[in-house]
């Protein structure tokens, strides 16, 4: 089983004093030091290293900062903790619920939407969710460079099909700005290439990673960006994090949010239109409302679709139009995303 590695894997090296970068060598991977400094009862962690085993801990300090201490219910906690029901082996769940590896047009490029592709730019992650749907996926076979990925960049030349490409992983905000910058403008060389589509957690859970650097290369490509960040609470929206969104949509990049419904962390009415509310306030259109890909290790996080489509009348009565999710799950091989009816 291959995991999510803990800090960028591309080969080019971490320079010492960018902010961003050592927040993110900084983060918490001991589930010994996460329950002593958020003060968690000690039967919490005899599990908490048994699970970690398999997928690791992984938290950085800034989004460790909005957890409640003591609490072990915390909604933020629970999406990063790791728990003896990941242990679970249960019929239903599998390693690669949406048919990644089917999907592979070649190591690391997914295409499963027409006139679009995914490039799985790197396994880190600046988080380890523990419901992530590619908590599995073999990350160590996707290309490592730009070299490495000239051969994928070639098959999206050779098919004019393809209006869209979009940065995934893993995170591709863990890389530094310089291998991205020189992706981007090699992808903005293909003259079909219309839309850069970049799906990142860095920005809610490491705003620092909003630079100058970041907003250059973004708005500087010919292709449109568009940055679709991943927030499912909205204790995850403090101020920070709301600094470095205004900065993304002050530079004229539209920012959309995915969720996840999630057990035990936004399955109540109150949170997602809270999230919802937070999120148009900042500028952020409320995108996708996920229901939980069956991956295994995540079965506790799973809310039933009676129960996620009540919860979707509730919003849909208390919100306007423009800050309603759209409901969706993935169907491997499907056209598109599903809407959950
Ligand atoms: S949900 Fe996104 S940020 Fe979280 S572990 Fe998965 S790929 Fe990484």
């Amino acid at each position: 089983m291959s995991i999510l590695a803990s800090s960028t894997d591309w080969d080019c090296e971490l320079p010492a004093g960018d902010s961003w970068q050592r927040v993110l060598k900084d983060a918490v991977r001991d589930p010994a030091e996460l329950a002593q400094m958020l003060k968690l009862p000690p039967q919490w962690l005899a599990s908490a290293q048994q699970a970690a085993r398999g997928f690791p801990l992984f938290v950085p300090r800034p989004y460790l900062a909005r957890i409640r201490p003591g609490d072990p219910h915390d909604p933020l906690l629970r999406q990063v903790l790791p728990v003896a029901d990941e242990l679970d082996d249960l019929p239903g769940f599998s390693a690669d619920p949406v048919d990644d590896r089917r999907a592979e047009w070649s190591p690391g490029l997914l295409h499963k939407y027409r006139s679009r592709v995914l490039m799985v730019t790197t396994g880190a992650c600046a988080v380890h969710c523990r419901y992530c749907f590619r908590r599995h996926y073999p990350y160590s076979q996707a290309p490592k460079s730009l070299a490495q990925w000239q051969p994928a960049i070639d098959q999206i030349a050779r098919d004019g099909s393809i209006r869209e490409v979009i940065l995934s992983g893993g995170d591709p905000l863990t890389m530094p700005d310089g291998p991205l910058a020189a992706l981007a403008a090699r992808l903005a060389e293909i003259r079909h290439l219309r839309r850069l589509r970049v799906h990142t957690r860095l920005p809610i859970v490491i705003p620092q990673r909003v630079t100058d650097e970041l907003l250059a290369w973004l708005t500087g490509t010919r292709l449109t960006p568009i940055v679709v960040v991943h927030a499912n609470h909205p204790r995850e929206l403090d101020r920070h994090v709301a600094t470095a969104l205004a900065r993304l949509v002050d530079s004229g990049v539209p920012v959309l949010n995915q969720a996840v419904l999630l057990a035990g962390v936004n399955d109540d009415a109150e949170v997602l239109v809270e999230l919802c509310e937070r999120l148009v306030e900042l500028r952020v259109l409320p995108y996708y409302l996920h229901q939980l890909d069956r991956v295994a290790g995540a079965a506790h996080f799973e809310v039933s679709p009676a129960v996620g489509l009540r919860l979707m009348d509730e919003l849909r009565a208390r919100l306007p139009g423009y800050a309603l999710p759209r409901y969706v799950r993935e169907r491997p091989g499907a056209a598109s995303k599903l809407e959950m009816a």
